[in-house]
């Protein structure tokens, strides 16, 4: 073989393409799937979600080393099924042409919108979520009749072989394909010229994925992470804040996009609320005979970042304070308890790196001025969360802050209102899903104008003798 040829595409490779190949084909023989075919597909998707429901549970169960079964049920199951509702109720609705107004000038024509399915989607999946992940795009790309092709994380390898199973029997490969750990290389994926791509993950693999993406003009909707910030404003009762954010933090062990990342809490309400929290923290978790439902973090890779996070921190001077100091039943020794951080700077990793675990750095400020400021310093995060009780500044923080999206006195809860779109913003990402937004972004919108016979469109036609001055500017 010459040196510098290409190596021989590996099996994964050659079923990557040969399954982007049928996808095509069977996409050009059924280019427009009805609102009942649709709807079926989606029934069918729900009908699985139920069936397979313990078998997904512990299958995360099994990846994570941990995974409180409740928090597998809501987060990705549940969750899953309101997407999956939402899109039934409404994608016969979605579907519909819409009519808009011609230019005066145009009048007796007809312009229309078209949604037509784009085609052939690619949708990456991460660890953290990963039935949500993957069967949310799933169904926004189903809605808008497309046929998909899912990459699985490499890390949750026991709920991939569930999903494969279960969607194995419902769809064709050519309508959907799942791709999984026998494609180590996830360049593969992107290299194909999908006619969307649909990732989720982090930042810096969001910029390679849109990098692959562009040598197709493939479109992206990316759907990043960040550290999302946590603002408690003056008079607002701060346990009851503290505990929102605590739940926050340790649901899924903090690995969630949308996590509370940090929290801006008053310098005179930071010792109240680290106290508050730690209180929240032992009322959820330390039940004293049994052991805590608490997730696991995903791998002892993860599990030693976010050590070295909590020792940097610790070297540099700042407090870390573990919670939950009672409860000794951990099942795994990945299960980490919330540690909370007093004193951080700008410069340790805590407060440079998007955190994705059980660690809670507390930040004091001083006026609100400053503590716009500090969000808008750095990148624009996936959600910002305010606790407040006087409108005029919660206002004052969202008009002058960026985020994906926003939960007021709580966290987390807009992301599964699935009537709303979800995405990021800037280095959080772009492009969004769920609900109506979600068909949109996977449908091509296109405008149909229909010439009416009498329509005296020799008027533009040359020449042009001094039609050009009649028209009014
Ligand atoms: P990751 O970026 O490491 O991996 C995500 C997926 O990309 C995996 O399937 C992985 O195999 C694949 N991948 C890795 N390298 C690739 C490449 N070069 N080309 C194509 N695909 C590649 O993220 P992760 O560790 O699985 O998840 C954690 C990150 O995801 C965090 O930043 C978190 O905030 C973010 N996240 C965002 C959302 C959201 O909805 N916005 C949801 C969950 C997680």
């Amino acid at each position: 073989m010459h040196p510098h040829a290409d190596p021989a595409p590996s099996a994964a490779e050659e079923r990557a393409r040969r399954l982007f190949a049928a996808q095509q084909q069977a996409y050009a023989a059924a280019p427009y799937p009805s609102a009942a075919q649709r709807r079926a597909a989606l029934q069918a998707l729900k009908r699985q979600i139920q069936r397979y429901q313990d078998a997904l549970a512990a299958a995360m169960h099994a990846d994570f080393g941990y995974r409180a079964v409740a928090e597998s049920k809501m987060l990705d199951l549940l969750a899953s099924t309101l997407e999956i509702n939402h899109a039934i109720s409404h994608v016969r609705k979605w579907m519909n042409p819409s009519r808009r107004r011609t230019e005066l000038l145009f009048l007796s024509n007809s312009v229309t919108v078209r949604y037509q399915p784009k085609g052939v989607v690619g949708v990456i999946v991460p660890w953290n979520f990963p039935v949500y992940l993957a069967l949310g795009p799933l169904a926004a790309a189903l809605a808008a009749g497309n046929r998909v092709m899912l990459k699985l994380s490499e890390l949750t390898p026991a709920t991939n072989a569930v999903l494969r199973r279960m969607l194995g029997e419902i769809f064709a490969e050519e309508q959907v394909a799942v791709l999984a750990g026998e494609l180590d290389d996830p360049t593969v994926f992107t290299a194909l010229p999908f006619n969307h791509l649909v990732f989720t993950g982090s930042p810096a693999v969001g910029k390679l994925v849109m990098q692959a993406a562009a040598r197709n003009l493939t479109p992206v909707t990316l759907e990043l992470g960040g550290k999302s910030p946590a603002l408690l404003l003056r008079n607002y009762n701060v346990a009851e804040a503290a505990r929102r954010v605590v739940h926050g933090k340790s649901a899924n062990s903090g690995q969630i996009c949308v996590a509370p990342d940090y929290a801006l809490v008053p310098r005179e309400s930071v010792q109240e609320f680290a106290a508050a929290a730690q209180l929240a923290y032992a009322e959820f978790h330390e039940t004293g005979t049994r052991a805590p439902e608490y997730t696991a973090i995903i791998s002892p890779a993860h599990h030693a970042r976010l050590r070295a996070l909590l020792d940097e921190a610790r070297e540099r001077g700042a407090t870390v304070l573990r919670c939950g100091e009672g409860s000794r039943l951990l099942l795994s020794a990945r299960q980490m308890p919330l540690h909370l951080v007093l004193g951080a700077d700008a410069g340790m990793r805590v407060m440079r790196e998007e955190i994705f675990g059980p660690v809670l750095p507390i930040v004091p400020y001083d006026t609100l001025e400053e503590a716009i400021a500090f969000i808008n310093a750095a990148e624009r995060p996936l959600a910002l969360y305010c606790f407040g009780h006087d409108a005029a500044q919660r206002d004052e923080v969202l008009r002058r802050t960026h985020s994906g999206g926003v939960t007021v006195n709580d966290w987390g809860w807009h992301v599964i209102n699935h009537d709303a779109p979800f995405g990021g913003v800037g280095n959080s990402g772009m492009g969004n899903y769920h609900g109506e937004e979600g068909f949109r972004e996977l449908s091509h919108a296109k405008t149909v104008f229909k010439r009416h016979r009498f329509f005296p469109i020799d008027l533009f036609y040359p020449p042009y003798g001094n039609v050009v001055q009649r028209l009014a500017l």
